[in-house]
């Protein structure tokens, strides 16, 4: 029964009265993002562009960067849009020809938006490759930095993009800009929040320990209460916040993160369909409730019993 229901689902979403939701996908490459554009999404959240270069000993030149990231966009000419992720390399995504080795401890080192610090022409050309991209394909392009830490950091990066005549934004992924998110949206347009690294950073557990299973999960309470900042100061100044983290993949949680504010939720292909027919089953108000109830639990396993209850699942 549930696999019919998934396969009749056809978006675009929306709650059970009648709230849209955008729905995106998380790409890798050209054909992740070909294949992905056939499900029924309204375009890309999360385009990780450093798993392009995972093998590369040297940058690709700036022509070599443009063919692969309008491969990457041309699907959605068709009036969607793609959000390209600046590099995000080093910890877990060491890139030869961008990261330094032996760093102490290089979840906290130099690593997604700080590469560019030592290195701006690495950056540069990124951005102007994905704007000849955007030029060629025609596919509304905005583009986002990972790892950003402070307002500073957010204005200088929003600078260089709306230099190239694309929209601008910045990963959540570190307390402080959930924090400040108020204030990031006074210089750019939108923000994305990447659970994976925020929950990481906020629990201050490695996202790659197995044995923290516990503390890295997107149900802990000061997790959620860091989206909820996020969702709100979105609110407050009318501009888009996601979420593009594994979060957005589950459909309870996907309930919480709607009733919290949030506008778009991208994540891997497949988990799309799930996500988009338990949001066409719920109304605003069970959304909001959901937030409220994942909000006040004690713990993760609390807050998914409290929300399966009030979906009845
Ligand atoms: C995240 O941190 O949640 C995220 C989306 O980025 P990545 O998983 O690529 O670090
Ligand atoms: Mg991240």
């Amino acid at each position: 029964r549930l696999r019919e229901e998934l396969a009749h689902w056809s978006g675009p979403a929306a709650t059970a009265d009648g709230l849209p939701v955008k729905l995106l996908a998380n790409v890798a490459d050209g054909p992740s993002s070909a294949s992905a554009g056939t499900e029924p999404v309204q375009g890309v959240g999360l385009f990780r562009t450093e798993l392009c270069f995972l093998n590369r000993k040297d940058e690709p030149s700036v022509e070599e960067q443009t063919d692969i990231y309008a491969s990457v966009l041309s699907p959605y000419s068709d009036g969607r849009y793609v959000v390209v992720r600046t590099l995000d390399a080093g910890s877990d995504k060491p890139i030869a020809f961008a990261t330094q080795e032996g760093e102490e401890n290089p979840a906290l080192g130099v690593r997604g938006l700080r590469l560019s610090f030592g290195n701006p022409g690495l950056m540069d050309r990124q951005l102007d490759a994905v704007a000849a991209a955007a030029g060629r394909t025609g596919t509304e392009t905005w583009v986002m930095a990972p790892m950003v830490a402070t307002v500073a950091e957010a204005a200088d990066f929003a600078a260089k993009v709306h230099a190239r005549g694309l929209k601008a934004g910045v990963m959540v992924e570190i307390p402080s800009a959930a924090l400040l998110a108020h204030r990031m949206l006074e210089v750019v347009d939108f923000l994305s929040i990447g659970t994976n690294d925020l929950t990481q950073y906020a629990m201050a557990a490695d996202r790659m320990a197995t044995d923290l299973a516990h503390l890295t999960d997107p149900w802990q309470p000061a997790v959620l209460q860091l989206i909820a900042i996020t969702a709100h100061a979105g609110a407050e100044a009318g501009k888009p916040v996601g979420v593009c983290g594994e979060a957005a993949a589950d459909p309870l949680l996907a309930t919480a993160l709607i009733g919290m504010g949030i506008s778009s939720l991208s994540m891997a292909a497949r988990a799309v369909r799930p996500v988009g027919a338990q949001l066409g089953k719920v109304t605003l108000e069970t959304c909001e409730a959901a937030a409220e109830a994942a909000l006040g639990a004690a713990d993760p396993m609390a807050g998914r019993a409290a929300v399966r209850e009030l979906l009845g699942h």
